[in-house]
């Protein structure tokens, strides 16, 4: 599943090719893209219109369009956007003929992933803002604001650093690479890191997503590029996908445990458990203890 990192890969790869070209055709073959719009009056709304900007906020793409539209591009589990594949993907649910005679084609076996297309720069900023915290690559990720946001959670802390509303563009690759950096189990509840703790934390998120981004991303599922190529941050993995494998701090045989339902592959020794939270004593009556 494409992260922060893939999804700016696949921005920066994009935005070249499409900034100040005009959306001459679209084809959107398949009607769950725009959901809950129809796909007609979005293909005829894009139809025509100038990039003037491809962003990025979180795992979203912002394609910023003439006339102040914006189409918001999740890729969720499987989505690709391929730039003149040299022949039709197979599973094409979009096709962007560009004024150029390039084309742009959205693929996604799975189908989970979306276009969302809203008028106006507000319309924009409230659909990001209900989904999104902060940006991790901006001065406003600070471990002042991860304190604040972790205070009195119980929550495990790769749960709280999954959270999008919390922490824009983590996944679970570089939720697990991120706490095995800053050493922190991700067991730990979000709520008991202390400063210098929530600090590392911060500096490892950081780290991580950056790498990943220098690698060009991580392909361990079906992650492409544009171009079709494929990223190379699995080969940086410290402890994601590497069970039983050694630590490469310390030698100690990587585990997997879940945690929120996602598998989470931790050092248990370079990241220590959390100690048991004392036990309430039983008060029933008739217990020999
Ligand atoms: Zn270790």
């Amino acid at each position: 599943m494409p992260e922060l990192p893939e999804v700016e890969t696949i921005r920066r790869q994009l935005a070249p090719h499409l900034e100040g070209r005009t959306l001459r055709d679209v084809e959107i073959l398949d009607a769950r893209w725009t959901r809950p719009d129809a796909p007609g009056p979005v293909q005829d709304a894009l139809r025509g219109r100038v990039v003037h900007e491809v962003g990025r906020s979180g795992k979203y793409m912002v394609w910023s369009l003439s006339g102040e539209m914006h189409l918001i591009v999740n890729l969720r589990m499987t989505g690709a956007l391929l730039f003149d594949p040299p022949v039709d993907p197979p599973h094409t649910r979009v096709r962007i003929a560009l004024d150029d005679g390039h084309l742009v084609v959205y693929n996604d076996a799975r189908r989970f992933g979306t276009g969302h297309l809203v008028a106006g720069d507000a319309a924009r900023d409230a659909y990001l803002g209900d989904r999104l915290g902060v940006e991790p690559l901006t001065p406003e990720f600070t471990a002042a604001y991860l304190g604040a946001q972790a205070r009195g959670r119980l929550a495990p802390v790769k749960s709280f650093v999954l959270d999008q509303k919390r922490i824009a563009g983590v996944g679970n690759i570089y939720a697990d690479e991120a706490l095995f950096r800053a050493r922190i189990h991700p067991l730990r509840p979000a709520g008991s890191l202390r400063g210098t703790q929530l600090a590392a934390l911060r500096d490892a998120i950081e780290y991580a997503l950056t790498a990943g981004i220098d690698a060009k991303g991580a392909t361990i599922d079906d992650f492409r590029h544009v171009d079709g190529a494929q990223g190379s941050f699995q080969d940086l993995f410290n402890v994601h996908q590497r069970e039983g494998e050694p630590c490469p701090a310390c030698g100690t045989a990587i585990s997997k445990l879940v945690v929120g339902g996602r598998g989470t592959y931790v050092c248990e020794r370079c990241q220590p458990r959390p100690r048991p939270r004392p036990q309430p004593k039983a008060v029933s009556g008739g217990e020999q203890l």
